[in-house]
């Protein structure tokens, strides 16, 4: 009788729409658990990637998740996989996680939110007998914090160089993901094509202050911001300081100082999110007497469209040409690692967490991402989405690292009722 009740009501929420709400001591006690394999005198994380906080700590969840009956294995990218399916379902899986790893001395929150969420996503799909048609995949990536490596292998970007990079734990990638339980030799294999996940989500904090500064329970990313690099020379003519009238000077200093001021005025003057930085400079010979002959710069531009960063740096490089009028200086630029596309979230699954997040009466917004995630790489191969939850003051990569309990909580029953929904529908392009 009781049974057929409780069967009863699960239909009915269903059929109505209703929601599914997780289970708050449950993350809370994940939290403080997860919190023990890293924790240092700070009250921040070593966690780093491939150490052995990161192994304890992968067993620990995988203890959490075989209790619910999930099939739990490491993949030989060293991915902690848990597939919950218990109706053998063949279709494609649902995919979501994030990761544990953390940078040294780095916080509890930046990764492990999104862990913990798809942990309770589990858990309540479990004692709550939620019926799914999709299986359900948990991803715990390696070593995110190192060049989103697991989420790299999966999408099929990374090579023999990068299995040699030597990471911070002291291992490279090839070795850490062999210490994981992963398998370097065969490390290839995993990639996945587009099609093979029904749709891949992920929770992660903010990073910024958008969020937090507003109240706002819930950001929902419209896509990653892509992000191009260039070295800026600048060449003038190195003379003496003191007998150089100042009206004959090619002052390659006085070039960057405008240069910056200018940068920063042009990425100003266009509307939206977009970010321009000149974070590094040198000057030669760097001496208190010597005029600069040479000033070497850095670029960055990022934004959600590649044809929105070209055309401020094409704007960038026609008030650069002032400058050098100006300064009797030339400047050139040359690209550096301009490998970070733009990668735009599912515009269907972004519907789906608004909806759900209203019919929660939780507050959200849309929202560029500025950092980059394991999500960027899973769009390549999947229609992605991705949570964000509130960074009090929007610090992160550090132990001042917070999200409260209530807003994790909330990004778990936004993700869980997503999940239910996505479940239901086509996804094919
Ligand atoms: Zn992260």
């Amino acid at each position: 009788m009781k049974k057929t009740l409780f069967v009863f009501v699960i239909t009915l929420n269903v059929l109505l729409g209703q929601n599914f709400e997780v289970d708050k001591s449950r993350i809370i006690d994940l939290f403080e658990n997860l919190k023990k394999f890293g924790v240092n005198e700070n009250e921040g994380n070593d966690r780093v990637a491939y150490s052995d906080f990161d192994i304890q700590a992968r067993q620990y969840i995988s203890k959490k998740l075989e209790q619910i009956n999930a099939e739990v294995y490491t993949d030989f990218a060293g991915n902690l996989i848990a597939i919950y399916n218990p109706n053998n379902s063949s279709l494609n899986p649902i995919s979501f996680g994030s990761h544990i790893d953390a940078v040294p001395n780095g916080g509890h929150y930046d990764g492990p939110v999104g862990v913990i969420s798809a942990i309770e996503v589990l858990q309540t799909a479990h004692y709550k007998k939620i019926n799914f048609s999709h299986p359900l995949e948990l991803i715990i990536f390696s070593n995110e914090e190192g060049g989103v490596f697991g989420s790299r292998a999966l999408a099929g970007k990374i090579n023999n160089e990068t299995l040699e990079v030597v990471t911070v734990s002291g291992y490279t990638n090839r070795e850490g993901v062999n210490r994981l339980g992963g398998n370097s030799n065969r490390i290839f294999e995993e990639k996945r094509k587009p099609g093979d996940i029904h749709a891949f989500l992920e929770i992660h904090i903010e990073q910024g202050n958008n969020l937090y500064s507003k109240n706002i329970d819930i950001g929902i990313v419209e896509g990653i911001v892509g992000l191009k690099w260039w070295n800026v020379k600048i060449e003038g003519y190195s003379n003496h300081a003191g007998t150089t009238p100042m009206n004959q000077r090619k002052d390659a200093m006085i070039a960057a100082a405008k240069f910056i001021l200018m940068v920063n005025e042009t990425v100003n003057s266009f509307d939206g999110t977009q970010v321009g930085t000149v974070g590094r400079i040198s000057a030669e010979p760097g001496v208190p007497n010597v005029i600069p002959g040479i000033v070497n710069l850095s670029l960055e531009l990022r934004d959600l469209s590649s044809e929105k960063i070209s055309m401020i740096y094409n704007k960038i490089l026609e008030n650069t040409g002032l400058i050098e009028k100006e300064t009797k200086t030339s400047f050139s630029f040359s690209p550096i690692d301009a490998t970070g596309d733009p990668a735009l979230m599912d515009q269907r699954l972004i519907n789906i967490i608004k909806e759900v997040s209203n019919s929660f009466k939780y507050s959200s917004r849309t929202m560029p991402s500025g950092a980059g995630h394991d999500a960027q790489n899973m769009a390549l191969i999947a229609p992605t989405a991705m949570i964000f939850t509130p960074s009090k003051d929007g610090v992160s990569h550090s132990p001042k690292e917070f999200t409260n309990f209530d807003m994790i909580k909330k990004a778990t029953d936004v993700l869980l009722n997503a999940i239910i929904r996505i479940d239901k529908i086509e996804l094919k392009n």
